[in-house]
């Protein structure tokens, strides 16, 4: 940390020195009406369009129309197996098995399909824990899994929560919640990286604790999936979700992740929703077998999927096959650690981040609280050409994205912090 240094010189020396630089210029930047390229740091909320986006979509367009059906079978990219041109890169990414990965439907619905699949209530064991400031779809999708299994959402729902005048979790906290009622708890559900704090979880440790005490475990990692390495598979967790128009570029409202551990894989056992798309491909088209599943994360897909969006996906992930995923972390880490140094800075008596000071325990998000703020320092933010995501009552969400944040990006934007500031 001591190794950075003040100045615009340091910043402009740092994106000289930055082998990733380049990819800046592979993404369509938004810019204000003069033309002046906008501080973009909400890559957590929506990532930026690769430039490569079109063209992957504009091949499927041209496919659909000289070829209608018979796409299925013959377009450059089948549509058929289309998802499957998603896999070993997605798989990449999350650090799992091809057999444990899906791409399909969106974040809340896989959510809800891991859960007919994974949250088996009984009337002894029926309570779901999620931490207290769980994103809110997470946390509406998970009392109407209690609801719909006749249990009170109230009673039902077990929070994990930050103690008195703190923001981050402390695991000893879940363990004694697990020793005192871990034989009712039926599901653990946790955002693999929390959207408000940016604490990023130590998966493996929970999903330890959890089956310790006879809990299935479940993570949704949108604010992981693109930004910190997940080892889903080593993470040992029975399921995982996320979506990919955050740190996966993949555009508004794109198709999601899903992931199941192999040791899943081939239990036909387990209750679940299904479609002709979770059917055994090889007889999927004779249409009158009797339903025969598919082995892996693949055996929950429903429909045949839009193929449009899925070039999105696929332009992106290609993107991050070529780069290499280590060294995105790698820049990450540094980039975020340079924010951090200029923040710290501006003076702790002004500002305070509340996200994990340890690289490990954090992805590129950091969440400032400033003091005495309210909603029009964001809008001066705003205004100042610097787009970042507001919660309230007082803080900023930033999140420097490897892929196409600059170092000078950063530098500016605290400057701009500071002249509001002052
Ligand atoms: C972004 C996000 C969602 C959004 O869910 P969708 O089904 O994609 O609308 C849900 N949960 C978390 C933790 C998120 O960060």
């Amino acid at each position: 940390m001591s190794a950075f240094k003040l100045g615009l010189n340091f910043a402009l020396e740092l994106d000289k020195n930055d082998a990733l630089a380049p990819y800046r210029n592979q993404f369509h930047i938004p810019k204000n009406n003069n033309g002046t390229p906008l501080i973009y740091m909400t890559g957590n909320s929506l990532g930026l369009q690769p430039k490569t986006t079109q063209a992957y979509i504009n091949q499927e367009l041209q496919d659909w129309a000289t070829l209608g059906v018979e796409g299925h079978f013959e377009a450059k990219n089948p549509w058929l197996p289309y998802h499957e041109f998603l896999t070993n890169s997605m798989a990449n990414i999350v650090g799992a098995k091809p057999i444990e990965v899906v791409v399909m439907n969106t974040l809340t619905t896989n959510l809800h399909l891991m859960m007919v699949s994974f949250y088996k209530p009984t009337k002894k064991r029926y309570k779901i824990l999620i931490e207290s400031d769980a994103f809110p779809s997470d946390k509406y999708a998970v009392e109407s899994q209690l609801r719909h299994h006749g249990f009170n959402h109230k009673d039902g729902l077990v929070l994990w929560k930050p103690r008195q005048n703190e923001e981050l979790l402390r695991y000893e906290d879940l363990e004694a919640i697990l020793n005192q009622q871990g034989d009712e708890i039926a599901l653990i559900m946790i955002g693999g990286v929390n959207y408000y704090t940016g604490q990023y979880f130590d998966l493996k440790r929970i999903t330890k604790l959890g089956h310790k005490h006879g809990c299935k475990v479940g993570f949704d990692c949108a604010h992981g999936a693109g930004n910190v390495a997940l080892n889903l598979h080593d993470s040992n967790a029975d399921f995982a979700v996320w979506c990919t128009y955050k740190y996966l570029n993949a555009g508004p409202g794109s198709l999601a992740g899903c992931f199941v551990h192999e040791r899943h894989a081939y239990n036909t056992n387990l209750n679940r929703f299904t479609g002709w798309w979770s059917h055994n491909k090889q007889t999927r088209f004779t249409m009158r077998d009797e339903f025969n599943q598919l082995p892996g994360a693949e055996g929950w897909q429903l429909s045949n999927p839009p193929i449009l969006s899925m070039a999105a996906i696929k332009a992106s992930l290609d993107m991050f096959q070529n780069v290499g995923f280590d060294k995105l972390l790698e820049k990450s880490k540094k980039l975020t650690a340079y924010f951090e140094f200029l923040l710290k800075n501006l003076g702790e008596d002004v500002i305070r981040i509340i996200t994990p000071e340890n690289p490990n325990e954090r992805g590129c998000q950091l969440s400032i609280q400033v003091k005495n703020a309210d909603k029009t320092l964001h809008k001066k933010l705003t205004k100042a050409g610097v787009i970042s995501d507001w919660r309230e009552p007082d803080v900023i969400r930033c999140a420097p994205v490897p892929l196409y944040n600059s170092f000078q990006d950063v530098y500016k934007l605290v400057e701009k912090l500071k002249a509001i500031l002052s």
